[in-house]
C-alpha cells in the first residue's frame, strides 16, 4: 500500500489517502499541545509508544467485540484504518473527577464518581470545544439520536473492558476521549486513538499521573511516564 496525498495534519497525527480508497495511513507525531493550541511542544518517542499501544487497545477491543477502523499497524509510527466519516464530536468517558470536570462542578480531583459520567464536546478548535447536550447536538446537526444511542452503548462498553484490563496493570483509569465516524453504511465506527494523549492513567498504589497531565501542567517525567505506560500494558 502507497500513501497518495496527504489528507489532513492535526495536532498530534497526520492523516495520508493511499492508493486503497476505503484506506489511510494514519502517522503518529511527537508533537504535543495542551489548552487548545496555547502549549505546544515534542514528547520524543511519544508517536511510537500512541501508535503502538492504539493498536494494542483496538485489537483488543476487537476480540471482546468492539469494532474500529484499525486494520493494521505498518511501520513504528503508522497504522492503515479505514477511511470513516469523522462525526465533530469528542466523546468523553469518566470514572473519577479530574480535569474541566473537577474544576467546572468545584469537585476535589480524584473523586470518585457514583455512576461513569459521559460528557459530548464539540471538536471545533475556533470555539475552544465547548461543552454540548443531545439538544446542541440535534440542532447543530452533527448526529442523529440513534447515531448517539450507538456511541454511547459503544462507549461504556470500552470504558468498562479498559477498566478491568488496566486493574490488572495497577492502572485506574481516570477518564479518555473517544472519536467516532461513520462508514460507508452509516454505521457508527470507533476511530482516533487510545493512548496517554487522551486518556488519564494513574497507578492505583501511588496515584501517580502516567499520561499528557504530566506535559499539561510541566510535571516532568512525561517521556518515562508514557514509556512506562507502554510497558505495563504490553507486558
Ligand atoms: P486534531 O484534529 O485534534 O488535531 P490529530 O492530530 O489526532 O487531531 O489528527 C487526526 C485527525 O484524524 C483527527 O481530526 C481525527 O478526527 C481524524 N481521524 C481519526 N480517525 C479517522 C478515520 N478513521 N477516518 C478519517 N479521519 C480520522
Ligand atoms: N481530552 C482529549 N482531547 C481534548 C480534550 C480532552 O483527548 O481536546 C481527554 C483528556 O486527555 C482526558 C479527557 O479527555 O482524558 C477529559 O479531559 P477534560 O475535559 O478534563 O479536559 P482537560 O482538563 O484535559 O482540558
Amino acid at each position: 500500500m502507497e500513501k497518495t496525498k496527504m489528507l489532513y495534519e492535526g495536532k498530534a497525527k497526520i492523516v495520508y489517502e493511499t492508493d486503497e480508497p476505503d484506506k489511510l495511513i494514519v502517522y503518529f507525531k511527537d508533537d504535543a499541545t495542551a489548552g487548545n493550541g496555547e502549549k505546544k511542544g515534542t514528547i520524543e518517542g511519544k508517536g511510537a509508544i500512541n501508535n503502538e499501544m492504539s493498536a494494542y487497545f483496538f485489537k483488543m477491543l476487537k476480540d471482546r467485540g468492539i469494532n474500529s477502523h484499525f486494520i493494521e499497524k505498518i511501520s513504528d509510527r503508522e497504522m492503515v484504518v479505514k477511511s470513516l466519516r469523522m462525526i465533530a464530536l469528542e466523546v468523553v468517558v469518566r470514572n473519577v473527577a479530574a480535569g474541566s470536570l473537577a474544576k467546572r462542578l468545584g469537585l476535589p480531583e480524584g473523586t470518585p464518581l457514583k455512576t461513569p459520567v459521559l460528557e459530548y464536546f464539540y471538536k471545533n478548535d475556533e470555539l475552544g470545544d465547548p461543552l454540548l447536550n443531545r439538544y446542541h447536538i440535534m440542532v447543530m446537526d452533527l448526529a442523529r439520536v440513534h447515531e448517539l444511542d450507538d456511541i454511547e452503548h459503544i462507549a461504556f462498553c470500552v470504558n468498562q473492558i479498559l477498566i478491568n484490563f488496566l486493574k490488572s496493570k495497577n492502572i485506574n483509569l481516570i477518564d479518555f476521549k473517544l472519536e467516532f465516524g461513520r462508514d460507508e453504511r452509516d454505521k457508527i465506527v470507533l476511530a482516533d486513538e487510545i493512548s496517554p494523549d487522551n486518556c488519564r492513567f494513574w497507578d492505583i498504589s501511588t496515584n501517580e499521573k502516567l499520561d499528557k497531565d504530566r506535559f499539561r501542567h510541566d510535571m516532568g517525567g512525561v517521556e518515562e511516564a508514557y514509556r512506562e505506560m507502554l510497558t505495563r500494558v504490553t507486558a
